[in-house]
């Protein structure tokens, strides 16, 4: 990863989604973490743990606010020094089945921003292989961009995490995926968040697996731009150090390709600044 493959000024953007041991997936330290961005020069970071209140998810009500806030000051005071913002975030797993849940932990603690995730679709959770092997591409594609769109609309988050991810573990079951097959199925969901200024993160967790692409892919970020949307992230969701930052020069390449010339920071729950491409 040399420097020129990042911003114009060879910042390298923020990467807002990381996962430690606060959430029930990962067992990485928030000082790893902290130690890898450094080492890799980022400037700026977020920790996003997996706030899920399904109670078939992994670990429902794992997600401690407490918790997070002191590991997340002791981490501010050791790395702040050596230059490194840490915001603090969560990722809400369906926002809009949750709300009055999420929200009293959200209006208790002071969050930079909030990652709204759908990794359910109705009763299925998309992840699990058979969600798929029981249906056609269309009949489980088209149910989840459509609920998205509904989840978006819902509010109460800044940033659309893995828009189609459920393109990956689709992959794993039916061994293709092309973007450019399902336009009307993204685009409402472009049109969800342009309308409600909810950002859009491009996550790079997709190169890590067999679809080898991020989420979304350039097709659908052309969508998004052409359609008016100016608001983007860049995300790994690494849950251990070597992940951080992960693809990140291809991401910014993905981002300038689909006509994006800078992506945003957050701070307290607004759009606070830009990285310039
Ligand atoms: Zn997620
Ligand atoms: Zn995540």
């Amino acid at each position: 990863m040399s420097p020129h493959r990042f911003s114009a000024n060879g910042a390298m953007p923020a990467d807002y989604h990381l996962h430690t041991v606060d959430s029930c997936d990962s067992d990485a330290s928030m000082t790893s973490m902290c130690a890898r961005a450094v080492e890799l020069g980022l400037a700026e970071i977020a920790f996003t743990e997996h706030y899920d209140l399904n109670p078939y998810d992994q670990c429902p009500g794992f997600y401690q606010p407490a918790r997070f806030f002191e590991r997340l000051e002791a981490a501010r005071a050791a790395f702040g020094p050596q230059g490194l913002t840490i915001r603090a975030g969560v990722e809400l797993g369906e926002p809009h089945l949750y709300r009055s849940a999420h929200r009293a932990t959200l209006d208790a603690w002071p969050y930079d921003f909030v990652l709204g995730s759908l990794h359910w679709c109705g009763p299925n959770n998309v992840f699990d292989p058979d969600y798929y092997a029981a249906r056609s591409p269309a009949e489980a594609f088209a149910p989840y961009f459509a609920e998205l769109a509904g989840m978006i609309r819902g509010g109460g988050f800044e940033i659309l995490a893995h828009v189609d991810v459920i393109k990956r573990t689709g992959f794993d079951v039916y061994g293709r995926f092309d973007t450019r097959e399902w336009e009307d199925l993204y685009r409402p969901v472009w049109q969800a968040c342009i309308e409600t200024g909810i950002a859009v993160e491009i996550n790079t967790g997709g190169y890590r697996r067999r679809v080898s692409e991020p989420h979304p892919a350039l097709a659908a970020l052309r969508w998004y731009r052409e359609m008016g949307g100016e608001l983007l992230t860049l995300g790994s969701d690494a849950h251990r150090p070597d992940h951080i930052a992960y693809r990140f020069g291809d991401a910014l390449a993905l981002a300038r390709a689909a006509g994006f010339e800078r992506v945003c920071t957050f701070e307290r729950r607004r759009v606070a600044g830009w990285v310039v491409l």
